[in-house]
């Protein structure tokens, strides 16, 4: 039974919520075309093949590929026919692609237009997409309480915020009622670049708030291929991280299984989404994660690599808006 148990992708407690989610979960942007297009038959395959693995989490949002993603997900869940108690779907609410708004008003008839899309009686989460665009008093003050209310509604099981800047969630959460908010996405800013995230970890942990962190990868510096012609690294962090891949490369390894690898290394956060779009990148990050938890990390390997990326360690780009 231990043999057989080794040989399943590991579950995390995610915060007070009950759930246990996949480590490794299903990041559906690319779905939606965001890193080049792909086809409804290569969909299904990724998301059957997800499934197979052991993945059980999957994050997708209205903005990307302008509802793209979610419809595409909506279809290869509805193909699979998976029993619904047997995954765990997150969606976003107040981003879309003419713009932000987190009113109530377009936060409740969002959720119903992407359970629509999604063919779904409700989702897990429903999180506040990229709130530093918005105003953090409102997102505290009418989008949490309102989705509050399509929770009693029983549309949505968990609330949660996202955003890059580390700060907007110590704001949000120090404001909010105790146990309204269930979960934090933070993206960027755990992988072997940037790693200002474990920084935060205790303040979640005490607040009893689940942590999601997305973009292992760095949206693409930390693959092969390179980032998307819309990435907003610097020219310097674009470099570095091109030079670390090259630097794996040579050796006969790859920088992506590593930077997976290195953003598993933390249990506090429960689960690390990566946008995926064939059966082959399933696979490959799934055995990234087997063997992380089987037999660790490389770890000559990450330190050659934490040294060409040390010149560039946390560095960030702006975004959103000045608060005041
Ligand atoms: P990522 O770091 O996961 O990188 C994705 C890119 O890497 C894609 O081009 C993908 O095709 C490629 N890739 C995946 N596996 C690979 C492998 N094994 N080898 C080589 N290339 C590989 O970035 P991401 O997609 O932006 O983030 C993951 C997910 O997290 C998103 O899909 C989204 O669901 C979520 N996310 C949410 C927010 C937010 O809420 N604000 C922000 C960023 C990401």
């Amino acid at each position: 039974a231990e043999a057989a148990e080794a040989r399943l992708l590991e579950r995390r407690e995610l915060g007070s919520t009950g759930i246990k989610v996949s480590c490794v979960g299903f990041g559906a942007s690319p779905l939606g075309n965001v890193f080049g297009p792909v086809s409804d038959d290569e969909a299904l395959a990724a998301v059957r093949r997800a499934f197979e693995l052991g993945i059980n989490f999957f994050d997708t949002s209205p903005y990307y590929g302008g509802t793209v993603s979610e419809s595409v997900l909506g279809r290869c869940l509805r193909a699979l026919g998976v029993p619904r108690s047997e995954f765990f779907v997150s969606t976003k609410c107040g981003r879309y692609i003419d713009g932000f708004d987190f009113s109530a008003e377009r936060v409740t008839r969002s959720v119903d237009e992407s359970l629509s899309r999604l063919g779904l009686d409700y989702v897990d989460f429903l999180q506040c997409h990229d709130i530093e665009f918005g105003s953090l008093d409102q997102i505290v003050s009418e989008t949490i309480p309102a989705i509050q209310k399509l929770k009693e509604a029983g549309k949505v099981r968990f609330v949660g915020i996202t955003g890059l800047p580390l700060e907007i969630f110590n704001y949000v959460l120090d404001r909010v009622p105790q146990e309204s908010v269930d979960v934090i996405l933070s993206y960027c800013h755990y992988s072997i670049n940037d790693s200002s995230l474990l920084s935060l970890l205790p303040y979640l942990e005490k607040k009893g708030v689940g942590v999601i962190s997305a973009s292992p990868l760095a949206m693409g510096l930390l693959t092969d291929n390179g980032p998307p012609e819309w990435h907003p690294a610097s020219p310097e962090l674009k470099a570095s991280c091109r030079a670390a891949a090259d630097h794996c490369r040579g050796k006969g390894k790859n920088i992506s299984h590593l930077a997976l690898q290195y953003s598993l290394g933390n249990k506090g956060v429960a689960s690390v989404l990566v946008g995926m779009n064939s059966v082959k990148q399933v696979e490959e990050n799934v055995a990234a994660a087997m063997e992380q938890a089987a037999n660790g990390i490389d770890e000559e390997l990450l330190e050659e690599v934490e040294a060409i990326l040390g010149p560039v360690k946390n560095q960030t780009w702006s975004s959103g808006i000045q608060q005041g």
